[in-house]
């Protein structure tokens, strides 16, 4: 089975941020600031406003309308892990960090939920979620310290980072740096092919 990210590796965040500073802005209210003082290890949900001072009626609206962009969501799904999806079609879980029914509402919202075998949300660290990667062959996030954990805890899995920006420079050897989801399938492609090689070479 193939464990994957959702946020930054699946689902385009730093879009879906650019457009809450949209919606914000149209209130006046600066969306960072906001972030900064709700978010929790960095992560923002809708919740988060309700430990603000807004109004009632605006929080409302603000809601509504983060909630339309959310509703929408494909938009925000990157091509390549579409495709990824599609073609591995029923074969990918969903590990997703930070509050449940904000992700859930992200993940239905996109679309996918047809091309996945089960989606797993955690607010505990990822390495936590042992069931899932006991069942697990491949695991594809975007943080390369969550990678890193998951390699200590579980040596088997295939791990790869999506540094889509190529940001991440030293990464231990172990993790097979990728700059997208369709590059997981050519690695993936050259990695069997060498094996069929070499099964040939045997005979
Ligand atoms: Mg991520």
């Amino acid at each position: 089975m193939i464990v994957c990210d959702f946020e930054g590796t699946i689902y385009n965040e730093a879009k879906l941020r650019r457009d809450f500073r949209r919606v914000f802005g149209s209130f006046d209210l600066d969306f960072e600031t906001i972030f900064r003082k709700t978010a929790k290890h960095g992560h923002f949900c809708l919740e988060a406003l309700n430990r603000t001072s807004l109004k009632k009626s605006q929080k409302a609206r603000i809601i509504q309308e983060c909630k339309k962009l959310i509703g929408n969501g494909s938009v925000y799904v990157f091509a390549d892990a579409k495709q990824f999806l599609q073609k591995n079609l029923g074969k990918v879980s969903i590990l997703s960090y930070g509050s449940s029914e904000f992700q859930k509402e992200k993940i239905v919202g996109s679309g996918i939920a047809k091309f996945i075998k089960q989606v797993e949300i955690t607010q505990l660290h990822k390495r936590e979620s042992k069931d899932l990667f006991l069942k697990a062959d491949i695991y594809i996030d975007n943080d390369p310290t969550v990678l890193q954990e998951i390699s200590q805890s579980f040596n088997k899995i295939k791990l790869y980072l999506i540094d889509r920006d190529n940001k991440c420079d030293v990464i231990p050897d172990n993790i097979i740096k990728v700059k997208d989801l369709a590059e997981v399938k050519n690695v993936e492609s050259r990695r069997i092919k060498t094996k069929k090689q070499k099964d040939r070479s045997k005979i």
